[in-house]
């Protein structure tokens, strides 16, 4: 790891609310290395041939081709990405394993669920908490696709509630295995995998526990048929049921206990790669929305032409670009804080543990913003290609089927909003993020007299990083209030909680963009960013609409008399714009330069 990277004051996790970044310290896809470009362009040809050509396939349920799809990745080393060198990996970075994830993900839901489910939940509860014996045992061939892995957590009566699960483990008299017993739903890859990893109860503990458990139908082990889903059709999902299934007391992940910390840890990752895994799916709606749209033709003009077909252009490129800026952001972050833990004498697998889990709030907000993202985006690829948007015949159908289950799974978007407040307000409890200063200041200024200076917003940004800044006191104000106000009992107002959330998630992702497109601009020239700075805009006055409304549902909902009509002022000053952008001119600029590059150009 370079010193700079050392020295470099890297935010830690939720801190970004509270602290300036300067667009320098972001990392953006413009900044891949050699070998991270050659690292996609390998994984775009894979998927070209191996999944894209063959999307139909997917569609009919043959869920051996996913199988063959996911073997020929591992012979190319695309499953083995971020496993370490030790164990028959190439041990890349955090980066390059969000790029390979992102660019495989693209084609077809049901194979990147069959990878997701296999490159994380699947083998990273072994690669962070696994023994030196399980690792060398287990992870070389994970790595190579010798052996597939999934991940039983889900059981009927434990979805969300993931810690209830009545799954039981049962030492032995001799104390050399446990017996396992239980129903898990929902398995991806339980159709064809070698190994699960199990969590279940050990007498009455009050957290589960997790197993490492090899699949052997003559162990108690048996599946349910292939559940009958809405979308990723060749995504194998069963119930597997284990009956007096035995394992090795050598074959315990971690401690006894422990299990619920792994889950949610392997859902962490799960999340950010998640995010990851719903750019690629845009940037080639994009691409088939915008080629389509220039070659129909109605009332002798093609479609693209019309301001209608071309606001929708121009909000599913502005989503796809604000998307990547904040999932790669996040993601260098991860391998930044990887890196000085190792320095500072962490093993990789406790590095890389408390790498991820220091920004598991971005894990959340990325999980939530990108998913509803990609569905919106299917969404309006179907309304660009009209009928036959509806038609199985062109991929915006099963796309927008397939887009559907990234809000449900790895923790549904509800549970993620909740989290991503909940954990930020528990790490200003720990002293983590100094929430109670910033917050303090802003009740002050709420009280002050505004200033009616007229500030110089000549420069790029200026005015809209003003207005981030502002954004950002919005949060602090509502979320603030309503700390100070419920206290403990704050988990009980969920949809307070669900507002503060999508207040959080705006910020960080207009945030993001604006980085990212600063960054570009100073090096590249403001000419060349034309496009990205015009999105760059247009997603920031969608978010401060967002903000404004979400910011207002809390205020008048738990606030009365003075206190109100003081934070409904402070809300109006705070989400004030000097200029207001033309958003019209710039829906237009962005759709023009999509219309005229005949798609997505910006990654
Ligand atoms: C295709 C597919 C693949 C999957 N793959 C796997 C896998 O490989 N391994 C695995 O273990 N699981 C897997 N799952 C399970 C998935 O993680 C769960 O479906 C998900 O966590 C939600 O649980 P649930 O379905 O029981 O819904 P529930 O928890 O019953 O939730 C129903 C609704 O209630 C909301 N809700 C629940 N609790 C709360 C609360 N406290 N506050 C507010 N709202 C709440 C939810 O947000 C949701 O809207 C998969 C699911 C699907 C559909």
């Amino acid at each position: 790891m370079s010193t700079e990277t050392t020295n470099k004051d890297i935010l830690r996790g939720g801190q970004f609310l509270v602290k300036e970044t300067k667009c320098e310290d972001v990392f953006t896809l413009e900044d891949l290395n050699e070998e991270q470009k050659m690292m996609r362009e390998s994984t775009k040809e894979f998927v070209d041939r191996e999944l894209w050509a063959h999307w139909e396939r997917f569609e009919k349920k043959d869920y051996a081709y996913t199988e063959e799809c996911m073997k020929k990745a591992g012979e190319l080393g695309l499953l083995s990405v971020a496993v370490p060198e030790s164990y028959g990996g190439m041990g890349m970075g955090f980066v390059s394993t969000m790029l390979v994830c992102d660019y495989i993900s693209g084609a077809t839901g049901s194979f990147s669920t069959a990878f997701g489910a296999h490159t994380g939940i699947g083998t990273m509860p072994i690669t962070l908490y696994g023994t030196e014996e399980q690792k060398q045992k287990y992870v070389p061939k994970l790595a190579t696709g010798e052996w597939f892995g999934a991940y039983c957590l889900t059981e009927p009566g434990a979805g969300s509630d993931a810690n209830s699960g009545k799954t039981k483990a049962v030492l032995s008299e001799d104390g050399k295995y446990y017996s396992i017993s239980g129903q898990k739903m929902w398995i991806s890859n339980a159709g064809f995998c070698n190994m699960f990893i199990v969590f279940a109860r050990i007498e009455d503990d009050k957290n589960i526990t997790g197993f490492i458990v090899e699949n052997d139908p003559e162990n108690g082990i048996s599946l349910g048929d292939e559940e009958k889903k809405l979308g990723i059709h060749s995504s194998s999902t069963r119930q597997v049921f284990f009956n007096e299934t035995k394992v090795p007391v050598e074959n315990m992940l971690s401690e006894r206990g422990n299990g619920f910390k792994i889950a949610m840890n392997a859902l962490n990752i799960g999340r950010i790669k998640l995010a990851a895994a719903c750019l690629e799916a845009q940037r080639r709606i994009v691409n088939e929305a915008t080629k389509y749209a220039n070659e129909r033709i109605q009332f002798k003009t093609p479609i693209i032409n019309f301001g209608a077909i071309k606001a929708k252009i121009a909000d599913m490129v502005t989503n796809a670009y604000v998307d990547e800026a904040a999932c790669y952001r996040a993601a260098k972050n991860i391998e930044d804080r990887i890196a000085i833990r190792e320095a500072s004498g962490n093993s990789h697998q406790e590095a890389e543990l408390k790498g991820v889990e220091e920004y598991a709030i971005e894990c959340s907000i990325l999980k939530v913003a990108v998913s509803e993202h990609v569905q919106h985006t299917t969404d309006e690829g179907i309304q660009v290609f009209g009928g036959m948007g509806f038609s199985a015949d062109t991929p915006m159908e099963s796309a927008w089927r397939d887009a559907r289950i990234s809000r449900i799974y790895e923790g549904t978007n509800e549970i993620n909003r909740m989290l991503s407040v909940g954990m930020l307000v528990k790490k200003a409890m720990k002293g983590h993020v100094d929430l109670l200063g910033p917050a303090t200041a802003v009740g002050e200024e709420l009280m002050g007299i505004p200033s009616f200076e007229t500030p110089d917003f000549s420069e790029l940004f200026a005015e809209e990083k003003d207005l981030v800044a502002r954004l950002k006191k919005v949060f602090l104000m509502v979320a603030g209030s309503a700390v100070q106000k419920f206290g403990p009992d704050l988990d009980k107002h969920q949809m307070l909680l669900m507002a503060a959330s999508d207040i959080l998630i705006q910020v960080y992702m207009a945030e993001s963009a604006i980085l990212r497109t600063e960054k570009n601009a100073k090096r590249y020239g403001e000419d060349s960013q034309a496009a990205q700075i015009a999105m760059s805009k247009l997603y920031l006055y969608r978010a401060v609409d967002i903000i404004q409304q979400k910011a207002k549902e809390g205020i008048v909902s738990f606030a009365e008399g003075d206190e109100q009509r003081m934070m409904l002022m402070g809300l109006k000053r705070f989400t004030k714009y000097t200029n207001q952008p033309n958003v019209v001119a710039l829906r237009t600029q962005i759709a023009d330069k999509v219309a005229a590059d005949n798609g997505y150009t910006f990654d």
